[in-house]
């Protein structure tokens, strides 16, 4: 391959902060709201004019298993308020507190067509956002929280001095430009800034697993979603030939979800063999999806109630990316931490099961988002340190939101000790993500409660 050397240049360094959060998806909002409600001065660097990431980006417009079916709901914090914030402007679909962890068959009923709302015949908290107003709601909480936001700025890589990361050198309309932080957090979801820092990782991933997979988010509007749903219960049939149909269209499944809104479904897809960190297969996906999206779309109108006069409404502006680059973190949540339910002293988010057959909620250690060898830097969101099986059951959005804040005050105690952020005082860290919402593993709590 031909090659061709870029000359050396030095970089203004625009601005020096507490805590430089690269990402500005479900983790980084995670990271940069916490750190700076924490007081840190805080930089959150996103490469795109909006906040969210998959989330709103991506038209990944659900969030999950935030309770595991009982009254009680795991996933609170940070994830749980914008909830209540979209709430606020009519922007979530959720069932009510009361009705989590019912098996009323009324409560069943009304909720059992939205995917993940009920498992195991309990209702669980799960929601469904208007991806346009949790824009909005981003915005606000990260400025109220007096965020120092970069929007349009692509993290390209880290800054380091032996060791220890020092910031990152970022691309801009302004050219190349350089933040220096104290702590680092990088919430790239892909990893971009650990893949440079000299912390390691690892990037196979199992074709099978859904992580592996990319996708092209649309949404179809003019629908009736209720229509549809009477259509599946009656014609089960004749709705599996149809979604045989669209499968052959490109080899690849896609099928469609309920919104927040009964006239607006979202078509979800799962393209395999292709890999986001390839430019090749970035473009590959969005040309081809875009193809199989305009038949999709007539197939539906013309075999499936609910769809006759549907039109595309939109294609997500951020291409989906479920799985990538891993930090090779100081510990390394595994498949057998999920099927044992293993207990960690350094438990920082407590995640309910995607799947039906596991009994256990999942404790995620804060080492997993601390690199080995290299100081300066955190990593949270999907790029956790995991094995890509255990990571495939744990980054979802609330996940990754809980990871963040994690990180976010981990590198301010960090900080405000003057020690190494795999030093920081973990139950300290513990104190203060209950203090503000997070739900932890009720042993963690009786052993402070001894302390
Ligand atoms: C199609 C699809 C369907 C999914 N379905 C669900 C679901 O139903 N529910 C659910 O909870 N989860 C779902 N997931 C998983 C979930 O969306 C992700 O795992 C989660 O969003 C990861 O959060 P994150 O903050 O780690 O990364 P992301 O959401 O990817 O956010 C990363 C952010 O960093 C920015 N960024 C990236 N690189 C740079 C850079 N170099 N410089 C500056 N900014 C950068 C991005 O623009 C983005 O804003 C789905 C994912 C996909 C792709």
């Amino acid at each position: 391959m031909k090659k061709i050397r870029e000359s050396a240049r030095d970089l203004k360094i625009v601005r020096e902060c507490d805590v430089l959060v690269v990402g500005a998806g479900p983790a980084g909002i995670g990271a940069a709201v916490t750190a700076a409600r924490a007081g840190a001065d805080t930089v959150l660097i996103e490469r795109y004019g909006h906040l969210g990431g998959m989330a709103t980006g991506g038209l990944v417009i659900l969030l999950p298993h935030m309770s595991s079916g009982g009254q009680r709901q795991e996933i609170m914090g940070n994830c749980q308020e914008w909830v209540d914030r979209l709430d606020r402007i009519g922007g979530a679909v959720h069932p009510s507190r009361r009705e989590l962890g019912s098996s009323d068959p009324a409560v069943i009923e009304k909720w059992r067509h939205y995917f993940s709302f009920v498992v195991n015949d309990r209702v669980r908290q799960s929601v469904y956002l208007d991806p346009e107003l949790l824009k909005c709601v981003l915005n606000d909480m990260v400025e109220e929280a007096g965020v120092n936001l970069y929007l349009h700025s692509w993290g390209c890589r880290a800054l380091t001095e032996g060791n220890r990361v020092i910031g990152v050198a970022f691309e801009s309309k302004e050219g190349r430009q350089a933040i220096l932080g104290r702590v680092t957090i990088d919430t790239t979801g892909d990893g971009d800034i650990i893949a440079s820092s000299g912390a390691g990782y690892e990037g196979s991933m199992d074709s099978e697993l859904r992580s592996a997979q990319l996708a092209l988010v649309f949404r179809l509007g003019n629908v009736d979603f209720r229509a549809f749903c009477a259509f599946q219960d009656s014609n089960p049939d004749k709705w599996e030939e149809t979604k045989k149909k669209i499968f052959a269209l490109g080899k690849f499944r896609l099928a469609p979800f309920p919104t927040n809104r009964n006239d607006v479904m979202w078509v979800n897809n799962w393209v395999p063999g292709r890999s986001c960190l390839s430019v090749e297969d970035l473009t590959w996906t969005e040309v081809n999806v875009r193809k199989i999206m305009r038949e999709v779309r007539d197939i539906l109108a013309a075999e499936t109630p609910g769809f006759e006069k549907g039109f595309i409404l939109d294609t997500a502006s951020q291409l989906g990316t479920r799985g990538s680059r891993r930090l090779k973190g100081m510990y390394r949540y595994t498949m057998n931490d999920v099927k044992n339910g293993t207990e960690f002293d350094d438990a920082i988010a407590l995640l309910p099961s995607l799947r039906k057959t596991d009994e256990n909620l999942f404790q995620i250690p804060y080492r997993t988002l601390v690199p080995q060898n290299v100081e300066g830097l955190l990593a949270a969101g999907r790029c956790f340190s995991s094995d890509g099986p255990a990571n495939n059951l744990t980054n979802l959005i609330p996940h990754c939101v809980a990871f963040g804040e994690a990180a976010g005050l981990g590198a301010v105690l960090a900080n405000e000790a003057g020690v190494s952020v795999r030093d920081v005082d973990v139950q300290a860290l513990q104190r203060r993500l209950t203090a503000q919402g997070a739900v932890l593993p009720d042993r963690v709590k009786a052993a402070k409660a001894l302390a």
